[in-house]
């Protein structure tokens, strides 16, 4: 498949046109950030990765019934994947309080939560990705009630799926965000990547954490963090 033009380059990936409509490419890169742009560095291999890791989930997910824009690996920093039109929302869901939660309610790091919570933000970097409701979603026609509605089960499914996955591997989800399209068709499907850019990730053990909070908190041994997840994801 030949990569086009550039049709989009975000904080962490590039996304290019083929020379079919219905096909983009995906090519991962190093660059991460923090705190909406504020804090910049480089995380050596980020992009392989996250690619990688992202690829396995997307597959492991699709055999549990999920769609998703996958379709296939092209090399280890590139992704062949449906054309879709990004929601522009960031769909959250929590199974420990952490981050934002924590900051937001005054709730421990930690602290298991009764039951999942699901949040939406609405994406807009200049607006600093602020918390958006049902209602306002609705309001401002960004999702019509019955993909309102397909996107809930679509972060339930997901949810209950890793955090099963997870745990074989001896890791806690705790929490993550994942991005739905539109394909052409309508249908609402589960983009983006989920990737330990995009989720916390606890050793089971040790608590010890796998992801991004290391780059964002400056906890040191942040490339092997990641190798580290790419290593157990790999071996399942
Ligand atoms: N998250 C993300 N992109 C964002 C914001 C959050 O992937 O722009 C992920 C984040 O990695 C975590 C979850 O969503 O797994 C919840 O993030 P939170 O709201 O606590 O925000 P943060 O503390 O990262 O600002």
């Amino acid at each position: 498949m030949e990569k086009l033009e550039l049709l989009y380059e975000g904080k962490a990936k590039k996304v290019y046109a083929t020379s079919d409509p219905e096909k983009y490419i995906v090519s991962y890169k190093d660059s991460a950030t923090a705190f909406n742009g504020e804090k910049k560095g480089e995380i050596i291999g980020k992009g392989e990765v996250n690619n990688l890791m992202s690829n396995i989930i997307f597959q492991l997910l699709a055999k549990e019934g999920i769609k998703t824009h996958f379709i296939s690996e092209l090399n280890e920093r590139e992704t062949l994947v449906r054309a879709v039109s990004i929601v522009p929302l960031e769909v959250i869901v929590r199974n420990v309080a952490a981050g934002s939660f924590s900051k937001r309610f005054g709730v421990a790091e930690g602290i298991e939560l009764k039951q999942p919570t699901l949040e939406f933000c609405l994406k807009d970097d200049a607006l600093g990705d602020p918390m958006i409701n049902t209602s306002q979603i609705l309001a401002l026609s960004l999702a019509t009630p019955r993909e309102l509605e397909r996107i809930a089960y679509i972060a339930t499914r997901v949810n209950e799926v890793l955090s099963n996955y997870f745990d074989t591997i001896n890791v806690k989800l705790i929490d993550f965000k994942i991005e739905v399209g539109r394909t052409n068709n309508g249908e609402i499907i589960l983009a983006d990547e989920i990737s330990p850019d995009t989720c916390r990730l606890w050793d089971k053990e040790t608590g010890k954490k796998l992801d991004k909070d290391r780059f964002r908190q400056n906890l040191g041994e942040v490339e092997e963090a990641y190798q580290e997840m790419l290593n157990r994801v790999s071996k399942f």
